[in-house]
């Protein structure tokens, strides 16, 4: 069997991205410099870096970008106080906090508290209640990049049978609504799942969001599979490798995402997409969207 089609992130978020840009020079046009506010506390290595990737993303595609930094030791009182300033500010249309926070800080009271309107990481309890009653909301990145990458591969969810290994809210579950709606038959397999190699054999469509090194052996994959591997883990040598065994798996699989350069570069993307998308509404300048949200 000849090797999978490597599905590249990279590319296609750079295509994604520069229809980002060409959406926010509209917007601008129309009068609305579309702006984003990362919020990050503390000094978390990781979480410096991903702020430090979405702000340059964000500013290459021409938002007006701005990153709110705070110490871990801010309270929960002068958190929600910074929150509620950029929900009322209107020149504000898109408020990602970087999560996690740090410890003793109440992560879902902050994201209870943003304007779901501004929510561009659909984490807001009504964007996810928009998520599973399939009407408009904000939707969450990673797992809107799973389905666009699958979507500019032409590769379909209809009818499939898809495994989504891992069940948290910012992938796992919302991945499987998305899914859902695009009428595949789908399995959520978790920790307490029982035969995982077993149910994971039996996807069209394997996405692998655990967290645990290479834990997808080649032979947990049905010949021929798309598989798209959320994980991102870093090795003792530094390197980073998804939750899946990518050579083996490579030499089963149909289609396969690498890391890193597959769903990472997407979701970035998604997030850009999701802030454009969140200005035109406030704005009344949603159009038609050429974006995987309205093709839901
Ligand atoms: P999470 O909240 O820790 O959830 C992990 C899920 O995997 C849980 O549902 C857990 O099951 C399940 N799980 C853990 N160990 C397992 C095992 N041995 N067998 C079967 N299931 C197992 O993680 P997450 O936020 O969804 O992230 C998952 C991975 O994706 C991480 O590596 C993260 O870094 C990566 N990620 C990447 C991106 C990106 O942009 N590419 C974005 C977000 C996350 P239980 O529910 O039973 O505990």
């Amino acid at each position: 069997m000849s090797p999978a089609r490597l599905l590249d992130g990279k590319a296609t978020a750079a295509a994604l991205r520069a229809e980002v840009q060409a959406e926010v020079a509209r917007l601008r046009h129309a009068g609305l410099a579309p702006r984003l506010v990362v919020v990050l506390v503390g000094e978390d290595p990781a979480s410096q870096v991903y702020v430090r990737n979405k702000d340059k993303a964000a500013q290459e595609a021409g938002f007006e970008v701005r990153t709110l930094r705070l110490p871990a030791a801010v309270t929960q009182a002068a958190l929600e106080g910074e929150v509620r300033a950029l929900n009322a500010d209107p020149a504000v249309h898109g408020i990602l906090v970087q999560l996690p926070l740090p410890k003793g800080l109440d992560e879902k009271g902050i994201v209870r508290l943003l304007d779901p309107r501004k929510d561009v990481d659909g984490l807001h309890p009504e964007n996810v209640a928009a998520l599973v009653l399939g009407t408009k909301g904000l939707f969450p990145c990673t797992p809107l990049g799973c389905v666009a990458i699958l979507d500019r591969h032409d590769l379909p969810l209809e009818g499939r049978q898809v495994v989504v290994l891992g069940r948290s809210m910012l992938v796992g579950k919302p991945f499987a609504i998305m899914a859902l709606e695009r009428n595949a038959t789908v399995t959520i397999a978790h920790s307490k799942t029982r035969d995982l190699a077993g149910v994971c054999r039996t996807a069209d469509v394997l996405v692998a969001a655990v967290g645990r090194p290479r834990l997808v052996q080649g032979d947990w994959i049905r010949p021929g599979a798309v598989v798209l591997d959320v994980g991102i883990n870093r090795l003792p040598d530094g390197k980073l490798c998804g939750d899946v065994d990518f050579e083996a798996a490579r030499a089963v699989a149909g289609a396969i995402t690498p890391v890193p350069g597959g769903i990472g570069p997407m979701t970035i993307a998604l997030l850009l997409s999701n802030t454009a998308l969140a200005a035109a509404r406030t704005a009344g300048l949603e159009k038609d969207s050429l974006l995987v949200h309205e093709r839901r």
